[in-house]
């Protein structure tokens, strides 16, 4: 399997990505937002773009559908919630699908539901797994649900799925937040020594062309998501909600830090 990040440098930050089978050179895209730099890069690298997944239905992840798929005739994937909302869908996911690409890439599709109530993340199927995750679980962040999702359902997707995926997992998102993600954990726990080290190097040399791609075990040290028992995310989380018991569960903890995360 390879993989290309692509960098959209649009406002949104989004990043788009192409996964490709090294033997036929067949590639699927995933939200190709900027299809004219997706197809450039399939180009210069010799691939075809046979399909087409959209992580969820928000525009800035089907606005290049259109373009890319007349310029390449691929199918297009997205979750099976999705059928209304994402135009000429060929694909309907659920969970436990799998996605093949060409002859040598298998993705696991992941019912993923909080960013909006449709939204599939894909779990490679290789040695070291790879997480394509859209808007669900950002570098150091999680998505936010304003846009149709829920924070409880976010939750539930954290802990029942993203938190019991193997450490070595590298992390894909659909957007570059991590630098904004980090300030954010550093605020509500000001003694995480990894967050402010990463924070610090990102700060002299941050270059979203060449992200740094982070695996879950750093998520699990730098992300306040997944930091729901650390004592000072506890302490410092009671003082902005005085009425949060003293031993709160990690569901309790994640849905305050995600309100607070919707006004930081
Ligand atoms: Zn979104
Ligand atoms: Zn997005």
């Amino acid at each position: 399997m390879i993989v290309e990040q692509i960098w959209t440098g649009n406002a949104y930050r989004n990043f788009n990505y192409l996964i490709a089978c090294p033997e036929s050179g067949e590639a699927l895209a995933i939200d190709p937002l900027d299809h004219k730099k997706c197809l450039g890069r399939a180009r210069d690298k010799g691939w075809q773009i046979t399909q087409v997944l959209n992580t969820h239905e928000h525009p800035d992840h089907t606005g290049g559908n259109g373009a890319m798929i007349e310029a390449t005739g691929a199918k297009l994937l997205a979750h099976a919630n999705a059928q209304r909302s994402i135009k000429g869908m060929d694909v309907a996911l659920n969970a436990g699908d799998v996605v093949k690409v060409g002859k040598t890439v298998e993705l696991l599709a992941l019912d993923t539901p909080g960013h909006t109530m449709a939204h599939v993340c894909l779990l490679s199927q290789t040695e070291t797994p790879a997480l394509f995750c859209g808007d669900t679980l950002f570098n150091a962040g999680a998505g936010n649900c304003h846009g149709g999702g829920h924070p409880d359902e976010l939750y539930q997707t954290f802990a029942s799925q993203l938190d019991q995926l193997p450490e070595n997992t590298l992390v894909y998102p659909g957007h570059d937040y991590i630098t904004n993600n980090l300030a954010f954990t550093l605020d509500r726990e000001p003694d995480n020594e990894a967050a402010a080290a990463l924070l610090k190097e990102l700060e002299a040399n941050h270059d979203p062309d060449a992200a740094l791609v982070t695996s879950m075990a750093q998520e699990k040290e730098i992300n306040t998501f997944f930091r729901l028992t650390s004592r000072t995310v506890i302490d410092r989380l009671r003082e902005a909600f005085p009425d949060l018991p003293d031993e709160p569960t990690p569901h309790e903890v994640f849905l305050k830090l995600r309100e607070l995360r919707n006004s930081w």
